[in-house]
């Protein structure tokens, strides 16, 4: 089929390489067109693991493209994919200002019959919107189909979520838009949902934010754990065991971040106030995950008493481990507290820091582990990527000035920590 993917993101760029895998031709846009020639000369905007060797595959077998010019794009594709970002906006709705203009150009540029659409996470109603924008462009009064099918890759392991999904949900209206979709979908061996637009849509809004309060649920039994002196790794195995509760995200840490979970959120909290429903639920999760990266910062204090003048270590910038990505990681917040209380902050992250440097000012950037480790007061973790799985114990226990290590991430045993000689506080343990 031919498609177009308009948006070269984390989300674009990722679904255009994997249909084009499975034989589809496939244009992406992007307006930056500084993107669109790194892309061009198959350099990757952003780090994910497999995305440089599909891309360039394709690239050679002729069946992806790159352009900045959305006339090209839609002349040439039947479907059209919007996955431009959806910022949120000060209130906490979301900015849907590159959706629309996205949906103005798309009306424009249509000659036939096109199917546009929403990968982007969207608040419900969108899809009307979409639609109410492209009839009032459409002049010449060209039929189309508006769809929802939203996104649910996790950055880090995003082609193999792509390829093998859990489920595939699919929003239509129309028979027409089904058959694509569904002949779109069919190398795909997951079950496909498919429903109306508007539940397309909550579907969304209702996975990222149960996945948010699985996150705040465990946090807040850490709190308890702490508190009365159990451990929440375990706390955690035992209840994820209950296939009811399942054990995916329940690991206890510093909070969620990156540009889904606290914006997604915000969105479904704002959305749902206006249509006159307080979701208290997910304002409280909000409020948790919030107050997990001030009480870790507490921890810190009270190890280290002042703050001021101590060389702090930092391992981990993005938000997840292998993603370079830093949109609201809360590695930010928690550094920029340290330096603002007057502490000399090294870091180090394996693919991060390109992206850190335009963010976090005041802050000396390490080769690696054992060079933020040197001669530091505490050596913090904020990250749980691989690469500080097997850190030498023994040679960062030599260069911290004081073997301390305050890990945000819990990666350790901490027995192991205690057998290496060094002082290890967790999260809930
Ligand atoms: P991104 O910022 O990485 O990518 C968006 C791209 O759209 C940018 O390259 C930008 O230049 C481009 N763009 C903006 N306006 C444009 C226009 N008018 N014409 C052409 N290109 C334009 O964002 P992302 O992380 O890929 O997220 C995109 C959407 O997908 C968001 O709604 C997000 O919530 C959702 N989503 C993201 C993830 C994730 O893990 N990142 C997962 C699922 C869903």
């Amino acid at each position: 089929m031919n498609i177009c993917i308009i948006g070269a993101g984390y989300v674009g760029l990722v679904t255009g390489a994997c249909f084009a895998d499975l034989g589809n031709k496939v244009v992406c846009v992007d307006n930056d067109k500084k993107k669109i020639e790194m892309l061009r000369k198959l350099k990757m905007p952003f780090y994910e693991e497999g995305m440089d060797e599909m891309i360039k595959k394709n690239v050679l077998a002729g069946r992806l493209f790159f352009t900045d010019s959305i006339k090209d794009a839609v002349k040439k594709s039947v479907i059209i994919f919007i996955c431009v970002g959806t910022p949120p906006k000060p209130g906490g709705g979301a900015d849907l200002s590159y959706v629309e203009n996205v949906a103005v150009e798309i009306a424009k540029n249509m000659f036939s019959y096109r199917l546009i659409v929403e990968k982007s996470t969207v608040p419900v109603e969108t899809g009307k919107w979409i639609e109410h924008t492209i009839k009032l462009n459409n002049k010449k009064k060209i039929k189309f189909d508006v769809a929802s099918n939203p996104e649910f890759l996790k950055e880090g392991s995003a082609i193999q979520d792509f390829m093998r999904p859990d489920r595939v949900v699919v929003g239509v209206e129309t028979k027409k838009a089904r058959d694509l979709l569904l002949e779109l979908y069919k190398p795909i061996n997951s079950e496909i949902v498919v429903t109306d637009i508007k539940s397309a849509e909550l579907i969304k809004h209702a996975s990222n934010s149960f996945l948010a309060t699985k996150i705040s649920f465990i946090n807040s039994i850490a709190n308890i754990c702490e508190k009365i002196g159990a451990n929440v790794t375990k706390v955690s195995y035992g209840l994820g065991l209950d296939h009811r509760i399942g054990r995916d995200f329940l690991k206890s840490g510093i909070g969620y971040g990156g540009f889904c979970f606290p914006k997604d959120l915000d969105a479904f909290i704002y959305i749902s106030d206006k249509l006159g429903y307080d979701f208290s639920i997910l304002k409280a999760v909000r409020k948790v995950n919030e107050s997990q990266k001030e009480i870790f910062l507490k921890k810190i204090e009270k190890e280290l008493w002042i703050i001021k003048d101590k060389t702090i270590g930092i391992l981990g910038l993005s938000f997840k481990p292998n993603t370079d990505d830093m949109r609201y990681a809360p590695s930010i917040d928690i550094i920029n507290s340290l330096t603002q209380n007057g502490a000399k902050v090294k870091v180090y992250d394996p693919q991060a820091m390109e992206k850190a440097q335009e963010i976090l000012k005041g802050i000396r950037f390490c080769k690696d582990p054992y060079e933020a480790a040197k001669d530091s007061d505490a050596l913090i973790i904020l990250t749980e990527w691989h690469e500080f799985e097997v850190i030498e114990l023994s040679r960062i226990k030599k260069l911290l000035k004081n073997p301390l290590i305050i890990d945000g991430r819990n990666m350790f045993e901490p027995e192991r920590m205690r057998k290496a000689g060094i002082r290890y506080v967790s999260v809930g343990r």
